[in-house]
Formats: C-alpha cells, structure tokens, sequence
C-alpha cells in the first residue's frame, strides 16, 4: 500500500522538489515501510517522538521537523535533526544555536511565516523576520544555518485562497534572498504544500513539500 502510495507521488513531482513524508503519529513499522520502499526523508512534529524513531529507525534517515518546537525540547533532536522548518522566533533560534554547539555540529533551519488568515498557525510576519536577521544576537550565532521559508496555508477548499498564501511566502522567499541572503546560495529551500494543496505549492515554487495522509493514510487525531 504505501510502497505504492508513494510511487504513484513520486510520479507526479518534478525532480528539483524534495518530498518530506510526514510520519507522526505514525509507527515505526510504517516507516519502515516507506523506507523500503525508497524513501529516506521525513517529517514529525513532536521532539520526543522523532528522537524515539530515530533510535528505532535506520540511520540513513533524514529526520526533518515541522511542528511547533518549544526551546526545552531543543535538545531531544538537536544531535540528529537534519533540517527545523518551523523556526518562529529569536528565542528559539539561540537555544538551537546553544544546543547545536553543543553538538559541535550546524543546524539548518526554515524560518516559518505566517500567511493564513487563520489566527491559529505560528509564524513570523515580515516586520519579525527582518528585526531578527538585523539583531546583534542572530549575528553572533555560529552553528545555525538558515536555508530558506516555511509557510502553511489557509485550511479551505478555496484554491484561489491557497494559491495566493503560497504567492504570498514565495515573494517572502525572493525579497529575503535580496536583501539578506545574495550571497548565500544555501538559502534556497521553500517549503510549501501538504496532502490537499501540494500540487498548489508546487505550481507556486516549493522545493519541498510535506506530505504525510496521502502517503500513510488519514491519522485518527486531526489536531495533528
Ligand atoms: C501534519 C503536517 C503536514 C502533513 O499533513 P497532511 O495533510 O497529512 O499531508 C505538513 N506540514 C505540517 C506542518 C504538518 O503539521
């Protein structure tokens, strides 16, 4: 089933687009799965949970994570994470600066914006993104690298909505990469687009998308 879920997606994605399969909620079997069926990059959106797959799971694994992170549970991931798309804040960006040194390793990370109407998703505005980029404190962070934007659209079946969300980040992507990072060519991910939208997204500039119920099936808590 998820061996052909999979193909069937992967059909359909143009090459320079990274699929992220999101497993949370997910078992381990079903990882395993998907891994042995060629996919070696996913997603999850609690620390705890990530870490205790990656422990279980073959360590050719790119772990990415996508959820909210509070900075006390920074540490759970930071050893592993190969990529934090969901960076909203000075605060947390130091303790991942901390940690990754700690490490004695760097740590790419998304900035995630906001551009749903909704009030419920996290993320930066422009005016956040900008202060934080010019502060003395980011200036001094060695063991971060910031590799692009996040952004998640409107919950609606209103596709002209969705389309102009993702506009939205990818005009966010290109005045960032003027301004703050012309000169850095690792600033170039946008990550844009889940199950329903993600054709959307693509159309609009993702280079990554996050799918998780297409892949491995609706999951029972729709909070997630
Ligand atoms: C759960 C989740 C996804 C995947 O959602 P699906 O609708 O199952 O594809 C993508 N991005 C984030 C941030 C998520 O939390």
């Amino acid at each position: 089933m998820i061996h052909e879920r999979l193909a069937n997606l992967k059909k359909t994605l143009p090459p320079q687009v990274k699929l992220i399969a999101v497993s949370k909620t997910k078992p381990a079997t079903l990882i395993q799965e998907a891994y042995d069926a060629g996919q070696r990059v996913f997603g999850e959106n609690k620390a705890q949970e990530m870490q205790q797959k990656h422990a279980l799971l073959p360590h050719d694994i790119e772990w990415h994570f996508i959820g909210h992170l509070q900075t006390n549970k920074v540490k759970y991931i930071a050893p592993f994470v190969h990529l934090i798309h969901s960076v909203d804040s000075l605060k947390l960006l130091n303790e991942i600066n901390r940690e990754a040194q700690k490490n004695n390793r760097m740590i790419d990370c998304l900035l995630q914006f906001h551009i749903a109407t909704e009030e419920t998703k996290f993320g930066l505005d422009m005016e956040e993104v900008k202060q934080l980029l010019q502060s003395d404190e980011f200036q001094s962070f060695e063991n971060i690298r910031i590799c692009g934007v996040m952004g998640m659209a409107t919950f609606t079946d209103n596709e002209e909505t969705i389309r102009k969300e993702f506009r939205t980040l990818k005009h966010v992507f290109d005045l960032l990469k003027q301004t703050f990072f012309s000169g850095t060519p690792s600033f170039k991910e946008i990550s844009m687009g889940m199950s329903s939208d993600f054709p959307i997204a693509i159309e609009e500039g993702a280079t990554m998308i996050r799918v998780g119920s297409l892949i491995f099936g609706a999951r029972n808590d729709s909070k997630h």
